[in-house]
């Protein structure tokens, strides 16, 4: 049971509403209230450069205000903001179509896994140049053969004194050729155990010894890479948490991409069709119903899904409010990427053959990006985790299942 809120608590966080809203009004462009497309975005990085004056002047004011990273301390750029007063600032941007004024892996994932792990010098060093869009991250979890195993992974780093010597590949890192800076997991001791013998490091992907090479996709677009270090010297200072701890480390930033991505339907970066509308638009009614029943029924589920989706989203945020343990958050990421993908495929099937359009004249942009995130969608069930891997996760640790025992 979750503790009530006091009276006084919740007229404060009225009045905040309030404040916030009248600040968006007044500080947030016109033009920054839009649907983003992908070269809308701003991800910051040495070679970033903003798609338009008034998505730097948004970037700046959000910046100045603290709110490219509400809840960090205000002593690395942050907000200070309390969870609540943060949902509220996301509520207030979300009612208006506020963009996001800068996106990247330094924000969603490696500044809260530094605030909980790094040192002072470390939190110093890369928490406000992440809030100030200095530095582009990427993330270097995957290799060739360690992928849902990521314990397996054989990137080494040898300890050379007053330095490591890193030598191995990642695989799949996004966007690695326009980053700045790789978070990494590195073998630091092979006779341990998996997990144990792993660290985690921050390497400046300029280091001599490091390439990258891009992976081509089926679309005829670039997005991942493989990375390649060969005889890397990174500082010592570079390593956060403790030698050989790195696992620990590496999961509390994977609970920050879980959770980023179980949001990633409601969240949505682009202007797609909900399901209910692209009915309207594209099906045939009868008697003030959907005519086809199978996909009214399909409509109809998956509109009661996503209603249990939020509300077990707002069960998660009040438990961790109320400081309450709960195994919600750990089905989070399989049930929300699995919502998407249930979503992309229905939106196809009402779009029937307006939906199969991937680029050129003869659709419109709703429609070619409806097809786009489809793809997308299936994407987003690998990502961080595999939806099987999820799967594995919620028969161990929600459901207490036995476990298969390796002999
Ligand atoms: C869009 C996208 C972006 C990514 N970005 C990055 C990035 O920036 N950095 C990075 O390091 N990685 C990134 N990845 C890689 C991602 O983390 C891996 O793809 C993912 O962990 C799965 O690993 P794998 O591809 O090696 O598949 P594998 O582990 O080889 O799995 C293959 C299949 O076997 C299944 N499987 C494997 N083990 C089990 C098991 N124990 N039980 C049941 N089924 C199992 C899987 O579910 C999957 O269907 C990205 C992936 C995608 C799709």
């Amino acid at each position: 049971m979750t503790a009530p809120v006091r009276s006084d608590i919740l007229e404060d966080l009225d009045q905040f509403r309030s404040d916030v809203r009248s600040w968006l009004e007044q500080n947030c462009p016109e033009s920054q209230r839009q649907p983003m497309t992908p070269d809308q975005q701003y991800w910051g990085g040495r070679r970033g450069s903003f798609p338009s004056d008034d998505a730097r002047l948004w970037f700046e004011r959000m910046r100045d205000r603290g709110w490219i990273a509400p809840e960090w301390p205000e002593a690395y750029g942050g907000g200070g903001l309390s969870p609540q007063q943060a949902k509220i600032v996301a509520e207030e941007m979300k009612g208006i179509n506020a963009r996001k004024p800068l996106l990247g892996l330094g924000l969603w994932m490696l500044g809260p896994a530094l605030l909980e792990y790094g040192n002072e010098e470390q939190k110093q060093q890369h928490l406000r140049a992440i809030v100030n869009g200095e530095l582009r991250w990427c993330q270097g979890y995957s290799e060739p053969g360690s992928g849902s195993d990521l314990a397996s992974l054989q990137c080494k780093a040898e300890d050379m004194g007053d330095h490591f010597l890193v030598n191995g590949s990642k695989i799949w890192t996004t966007k690695a050729d326009e980053c700045d800076w790789i978070f990494c997991l590195v073998r630091t001791d092979p006779d341990a155990k998996k997990q144990k013998g792993i660290s985690f490091l921050l390497i400046d992907m300029d280091d001599p010894g490091i390439s990258t090479s891009p992976i081509e996709l089926i679309s005829g677009e670039s997005e991942f890479c493989q990375t390649f270090f060969d005889n890397v010297k990174v500082p010592k200072e570079n390593l956060v948490g403790e030698l050989n701890k790195g696992w620990s480390v590496a999961k509390a930033l994977l609970v920050h991409e879980r959770k980023l991505m179980s949001e990633i339907g409601s969240d949505s970066p682009r202007q797609i069709l909900t399901p209910n509308e692209a009915a309207r638009q594209y099906l045939e009614f009868k008697d003030g119903k959907i005519a086809d029943a199978e996909l009214r029924g399909r409509i109809t589920d998956y509109d009661m899904r996503m209603q249990a989706v939020a509300l077990t989203h707002f069960r998660t945020f009040e438990e961790k409010i109320n400081k309450v343990r709960s195994p919600a958050p750990l089905i989070m990421k399989y049930v929300g990427t699995e919502a998407e993908k249930t979503k992309s495929e229905l939106l196809l099937a009402i779009l029937g053959s307006r939906g199969v359009g991937w680029e050129g004249e003869g659709f419109t942009e709703a429609e070619l990006d409806t097809t786009r995130l489809w793809a997308m969608s299936y994407a987003m069930t690998i990502a961080g985790g595999t939806s099987e891997v999820q799967l594995n996760v919620v028969a161990k640790n929600v459901l207490e299942l036995p476990q298969h025992k390796e002999s």
